[in-house]
Parts: structure tokens; C-alpha cells; sequence
């Protein structure tokens, strides 16, 4: 069977190198092209020039849909906005589009959802194997115990994160409430400092850490009396989501038409 043919938007970005990086590296798929934005100083490059590996002969270019017309899957890593009009073209071309784009608008996450009915669209916030194995367990792991363990999450990222907490800790704190069959928004517990008082039974606690160059790190913790389970994930490289976005991609060979996640693509 001859490889997956695979399109990347986003291309000279830091995940678009890090995708040309994982296709390549990937057994049954091949970069075919690459788009970045008109006028970026890398056009006409060769794609595995930029991502630092050897060269491919297929260099970045800037027609998104002559890539969609002639590729078997699309991996978009961009910007919100150009993402929602990607995802158009994908539901006329109908080509397969996984989305990792992410701080979409309701009405860009819609232009995704409607491609669904058209196309494979696999999207998700966070594409690592290991994050994604890490939110099925700890709704697993709350299914199980009740609240006389104490959900705790604990999260670290780099000093550049604007954002707290990690869109990744708040899923987790979804995953963990899903299955205690309750709602984060009741029972999160985001901001402790000076005189709390003690904590609420079944509360969902959060602590964030900013420091270095932490790709990103997620403990759950559930802690009973005299025992606790910790549950952690370390990224280290985003080469991480790259691969299972690559993964993901892989996955969509002869699946119908439909919105999927990475909890789908995994069967978690
Ligand atoms: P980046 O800024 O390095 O790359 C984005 C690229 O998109 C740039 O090269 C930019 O020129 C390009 N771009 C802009 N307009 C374009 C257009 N019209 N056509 C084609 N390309 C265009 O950012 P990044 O770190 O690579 O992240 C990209 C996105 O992926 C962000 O939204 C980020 O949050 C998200 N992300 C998701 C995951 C995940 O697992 N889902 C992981 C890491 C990053």
C-alpha cells in the first residue's frame, strides 16, 4: 500500500517543523507539502531544511488548497483564524484534517465542527499519546474512588505561559469531575491563599508553578487517608504532540466522515 500523503499548514512554525520531523520519522506517511503564510521569509525552503533534519525536496509553499486537493490528510497547527478557513475548505475538498490549532473563538470551533460532516476531522487540545492516556485514567481512577480522596491538580510550565491553569490541568479537572459524575465548574477549587479554611469535601483543587523552559508537567493526586495515588506526565519536547497528531492522522485512513478527539483515536 503506498504511504498516507500528508499536508502541513503552519509549516515554518515551531509544531509545523516538528510535524515534518514526525511524518518523516513515521512508517506509512509522507510529507508532500507544507504552507506557512504568504510573504514568510522561509517560501521556497525545503521542508526538512527547516526542520533540521535531511532535505526532502518538497519545499513550503502558499496554496492551501491545491495541498488540500492533492493530500490524503491535512495536519493544521496555525492560527485560529486561518484555521476556521481551512476547515472550510476542508469540507469542500473533503479531505481528512486534524486540528491541533487551539484558543479557537466559538464561531472558528463551529467552521471545525461543521467540516465534520464533510470530512474525517480529528481535533484536540493537546495531541500527546501520554497526556491523553493520563485524563482517561484519572476519569477511571474517579469512577472508582469516591470523595474520600481528595482530587488535587498540580501543574508546571514554562515562565513564558500566560494562562493558569494549563488548558491540559483544566481537562484533567474535567476528566476527574466526568467521573465522580459531578461538574468542574461546582466543584473547582482554582485560587487558595491566606486564611482558606479547610477544604471541601469532594472540591477539586488546582496548583500551578511557573519556572524554566518546562514544556509542561501534570500530577493528579488523589489523596486518602494514610494512601495516595499520584498520576504524572512529563512532557519534554513538543516533538511529543507532533507524533501523536501524526498518529491521529494515520488513524483517519478509511474512517467516515465525522468530529473525532484523541480519546476516540486512542479508543480510551
Ligand atoms: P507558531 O507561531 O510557531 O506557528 C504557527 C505558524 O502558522 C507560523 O509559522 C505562522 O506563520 C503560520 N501561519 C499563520 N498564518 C498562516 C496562513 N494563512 N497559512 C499557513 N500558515 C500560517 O506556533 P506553534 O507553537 O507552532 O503553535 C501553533 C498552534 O498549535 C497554536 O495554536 C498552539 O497553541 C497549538 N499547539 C497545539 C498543540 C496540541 O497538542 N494540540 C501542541 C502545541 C501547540
Amino acid at each position: 500500500m503506498s504511504d498516507l500523503a500528508v499536508g502541513i499548514l503552519g509549516g515554518a512554525g515551531r509544531m509545523g517543523r516538528a510535524l515534518v520531523r514526525a511524518v518523516t520519522e513515521a512508517k506509512g506517511a509522507t510529507v508532500i507539502g507544507a504552507v506557512d503564510a504568504p510573504g514568510n521569509p522561509e517560501m521556497g525552503k525545503d521542508l526538512g531544511t527547516l526542520a533540521g533534519i535531511d532535505p526532502l525536496g518538497v519545499t513550503l509553499g502558499g496554496d492551501v488548497r491545491a495541498l488540500f486537493e492533492k493530500a490524503d490528510v491535512i495536519i493544521d497547527f496555525t492560527i485560529p483564524r486561518v484555521t476556521a478557513e481551512n476547515a472550510r475548505v476542508a469540507a469542500e475538498t473533503g479531505t481528512a484534517y486534524v486540528v491541533g490549532t487551539t484558543g479557537l473563538e466559538p464561531e472558528q470551533q463551529a467552521a471545525i465542527a461543521e467540516a465534520g460532516r464533510r470530512a474525517v476531522v480529528v481535533q484536540a487540545a493537546n495531541f500527546s499519546l501520554g497526556v491523553n492516556l493520563t485524563i482517561a485514567l484519572t476519569r477511571r481512577l474517579a469512577e472508582v474512588l469516591d470523595d474520600s480522596f481528595d482530587i488535587e491538580i498540580v501543574e508546571m510550565h514554562h515562565r513564558h505561559k500566560v494562562d493558569a491553569p494549563s488548558g491540559t490541568a483544566l481537562a484533567l479537572g474535567r476528566a476527574a469531575a466526568e467521573g465522580r459524575g459531578v461538574t468542574l465548574e461546582d466543584k473547582a477549587d482554582r485560587g487558595r491563599d491566606g486564611i482558606t479554611g479547610a477544604r471541601k469535601r469532594g472540591d477539586i483543587g488546582f496548583a500551578v508553578l511557573r519556572g524554566g523552559n518546562v514544556a509542561g508537567d501534570h500530577t493528579v493526586v488523589f489523596a486518602a487517608d494514610d494512601e495516595r495515588i499520584e498520576l504524572t506526565h512529563k512532557a519534554g519536547d513538543r516533538i511529543i504532540f507532533a507524533r501523536g497528531a501524526v498518529h491521529a492522522a494515520l488513524w483517519t485512513a478509511g474512517k467516515s466522515a465525522g468530529y473525532y478527539t484523541m480519546q476516540d483515536v486512542l479508543k480510551l
